[in-house]
Formats: C-alpha cells, structure tokens, sequence
C-alpha cells in the first residue's frame, strides 16, 4: 500500500480496504523509520494528522467523502500553515508559527486531504540540490550519496522515499521539474497564475508557482484539480475555468505535434541521458505523434536573465526580514542599525545573502536599466520563441536536465556550476508557461526526466499527454531499491 499514490489509496478507501487512520499512521511509521536518514520532513504533525484521519473517517462512512477524503499528503515548508511552524528552510524563520493556511493547503485541507508534515526544502527555495537549507541536506532515495535536486528535495524525496503518496512543491526555475527528474516522479509546474501564491512565502513574485510531486500524471490531475483556479487574495491568479484534469488523461495522441528544441539536445547533454530522451520521444511517435525539430534561439541566455530578475526580486522580497516584526531576532542589539543587521546576519544563509546582494545592485540607480531592464527585455525575447515555437507544434519536449542525480557536496563550492542546473527549465518559468518533467528511463539505475512545455493553460494537455505515455511504459513504476 505503502508504494502508492493517490488514485490508489483514494480508491481502497472508498472500498473499505483501509481506513483513512490506517494509512495515515503507516506513513507516520515509515517517517519514524526513514526520515532521520532521509531528512525529507522538517516537521511531522503527526497529532494532527491522525485527528484529520479519524475526521476523514467519519466523514466517509457518513457518505460523504470525495476523491482527496482521508488521502495523506505532504506540503512544501513554504506554505503557511495555521499552527505549524513554516520555516522556508530558514534559521530566519525557524521560529514562525503562521497565523492563516495559504490557499493551496486550505484548498486540500478542505478536499479531505491529511497533512503529515511539512518538507525540507533550500533556503527561500533559492538552490538546485537541498544543500542550502538551514535543516541541513536531504537525500536521494535512490542513493544516499546524492542529491534528490532542489528547491523542493524534501517534497521529492518524500514521494520517492514513500514517506508520503504525493506532495505540494514550488518551481521559480527548475524546483519542481528537475527534482522530479533526480526522484523518478512526476512534477508539473502549472502556468504562471493557475495556481493561487497567496500564503506561499515569495521568492520571485513573477516567477514563484505551486505544483505537485507524485508517482503519476493522474495523481498530479487529481492534485490539480483541488489547487487550481482563481483567487480574489492573490492579484496574479487568473480568472479563467478550471477543466477537469481526470476527464481528458486518455484522449488518444494520434496527430500530436512535438517541437524538440535544437539547444536542448546540445553540448552538455550527456550521451546516455540523449539515447533515454530520444527513445521516449519514439514512444510517442508510436502513440500517433509527429516531431520536428525547433529553435528557441534566446534559450541561451535565460540562466543570465533569470539571475538578474529572480535575485532582484528576491531582495525586495526579503526586505521584510527585518528582526522587528516576525522571524528571527538577534541577542541584546545596541540600536536599530544593529537589530537589523545582525537579524539578517544571522539569520539568512551564504546564498539567500548572495541573492540580496545581486538582486540589491542590479536594482540600485544607475545600473537598473544597465541590468534589470536589459534581463526583461531578454525575458520577452525568451518568450517569443516560445510563442513561434507553439505556433508550430503544439508541445515542446526535451531531457528535464542534461544528467542524473550528482554527488552531495559536488557543486556547493561553485554557484554558478549550480545555477545551469536549471539550463533546460528556466526559460520556462521567464516565458510563464506550463511544464512537467516524468520519468523516460533509467541511466545506471538513475532515474532522468523528460520535459513537456505547453501553451498557456494547457495543463490538461500535458497531463493528458504524460498519462498515455505512462499507459504505455512503465519508467513510473520504477522505485528506489530496498
Ligand atoms: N535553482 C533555481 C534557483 O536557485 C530555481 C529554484 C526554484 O525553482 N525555486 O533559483
């Protein structure tokens, strides 16, 4: 029971097989075991979960239960959530107990769903691989060696690991995608204002989006289906209807049009990631699907672009870690100058401060326009390829990321080896589009992804599309050894 996701346990609860009690507490029993190892969960609510699950109970053999009713799921430690501390990953906010539930876990809480805890998570969701959360790193499951990827490693490890079924993670450049890719999930990061960001501590405003991490397309349909939709709280969310992700997971995709973009399959790509890629994408063409060969000309220069807008963003989004109003405090300060500058000192780590401080100059006067308005018209260049490209074909598909899951500790000396880790994801977060990486194979028992961009809002395609590949391989069934 223990390996499965959503789908599966919605559907033994509803036939009685289990109670909601049951498997709430037999995911609190693999944590016990395996979280001191893995170090996926910063905080586990245990309490609280079985509360929800005796509630969840009681609400089924009422009659009353939906398909989330008694489910257990994890959030991402940047959603706030009432009563339970939300930390960011961040000694800054180690001591933050949120007074209100974000959108996305009052719309799950209200669906039914269980919370067992919240995950790891890099500090502000600013990293690649989980190493630069103040919690310490969290492991691949597949190998205790490596990185399970960031920003959202806990919530992918979590899965992976099966220390929960499915959980909530966030995406500003790669954080649900590629961790996907590292775990062997699958991660979707909606359009840009699908889902609501309210109650979700802000990195990069115009960059930041909620989406999921589970062993399917059709559990991430069934997550979406609850997180979707517009939000008067939130002033970027999109009024626009929600479909039913369920209803279209098996329209067959004879006819499909699939761009493969030329600078995806370029240097830097490993080999034995390319054979994996390319014999998915045969797949698909045995599915019905054509596929042709694009350019996203301005794609080499989105990792540049994106570390100039998300740092900018990110220090004004940060100003408000003061020392003063919430957050962490530091000992006897002597003044105010000295409250603020230590709080910050002390309670931000070495790449949150590296972030404030790229994002602080680009913004200061005289080098705005130099860098921060130059990054946004590369921006639009950025999206403009996307535009032409989808004009064409009606999804893009490359590797998630050009290799499997690295070494702990290999790339923290050299930021800027980490910061191409997002090479083949982050366009799509500057063009606000829609993405979702799922397993295509294996590569010396290494779990690597495959990614599928869409139009605007065409999440349902998406889903629809990595559902009937997953119908027709079983590269998602594949889990960890023991
Ligand atoms: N790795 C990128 C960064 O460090 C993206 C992180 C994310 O998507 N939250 O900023």
């Amino acid at each position: 029971m223990l390996k499965q996701g959503i789908a599966a346990i919605s559907s033994s609860l509803s036939k009685g097989e289990i109670s909601s009690v049951e498997i709430t507490q037999a995911y609190l029993d693999q944590i016990s075991r395996h979280n001191n190892d893995l170090n996926a969960y910063i905080t586990v609510t245990a309490e609280q979960a079985l509360a929800q699950a005796a509630t969840a109970d009681k609400i089924r053999s009422a009659g009353n239960a939906g398909v989330f009713t008694g489910v257990p799921i994890a959030h991402k430690d940047i959603f706030c959530t009432t009563g339970v501390k939300t930390s960011c990953g961040s000694r800054m906010l180690d001591n933050f107990i949120a007074p209100y539930n974000a959108t996305v876990v009052e719309k799950l809480l209200a669906s039914g769903a269980v919370m067992l805890g919240k995950t790891n998570m890099d500090e502000f969701a600013m990293g690649s691989s989980n190493e630069t959360s103040y919690y310490g790193p969290v492991k691949n499951p597949w190998n205790r060696s490596l990185v399970p990827g960031g920003s959202s490693g806990g919530s992918a490890a979590a899965v992976a690991g099966h220390l929960c079924p499915a959980a909530t993670a966030t995406d500003t450049g790669g954080s649900i995608r590629q961790p996907a890719s590292f775990c062997g999930l699958t991660g979707i990061k909606p359009t840009y204002g699908r889902v609501s960001r309210w109650g979700m501590i802000a990195f990069a405003s115009s960059l930041d989006q909620a989406g999921t991490l589970t062993h399917s397309a059709e559990d991430s349909a069934i997550m979406l289906n609850i997180m979707a939709g517009f939000d008067p709280k939130d002033s970027t969310s999109v009024d626009l209807p929600v479909p039913d992700y369920c209803a279209t997971l098996n329209k067959p995709l004879a006819g499909l049009r699939i761009g493969i973009p030329r600078q995806h399959f370029a240097e830097g790509l490993k080999p034995e990631v390319e054979t994996q890629i390319r014999a998915a994408l045969h797949e698909f063409e045995k599915l019905g699907a054509t596929i042709k060969e694009i350019s996203l000309e301005n794609n080499h220069y989105s990792v540049a672009a994106y570390y100039v807008i998300a740092p900018a963003e990110a220090s004004a989004n940060l100003a408000r870690y003061d020392g003063v109003r919430f957050g962490y405090r530091c000992a006897k300060p002597v003044d105010l100058e000295d409250l603020y500058k230590r709080s910050r000192a002390e309670g931000f780590g070495a790449e949150v401060k590296r972030r404030i401080m790229v994002g602080t100059y680009a913004l200061s006067a005289g080098y705005y326009d130099a860098y921060y308005i130059k990054a946004q018209k590369v921006r639009r260049l950025i999206k403009n390829d996307f535009e032409r490209a989808l004009n064409e074909v009606d999804v893009i598909m490359g590797p998630t990321s050009p290799h499997t899951a690295f070494p702990l500790g290999s790339k923290t000396k050299d930021p800027v080896a980490m910061y191409l880790e997002d090479i083949y994801t982050i366009a799509v977060n500057l063009a606000g589009l829609p993405g979702i990486s799922i397993p295509a194979g294996l590569v010396n028992g290494l779990p690597i992804g495959l990614q599928i961009v869409g139009r605007d809002f065409d999440e349902a395609k998406l889903l629809n599309i990595a559902h009937m590949f997953q119908q027709a391989t079983d590269w998602h069934k594949q889990t960890p050894g023991a």
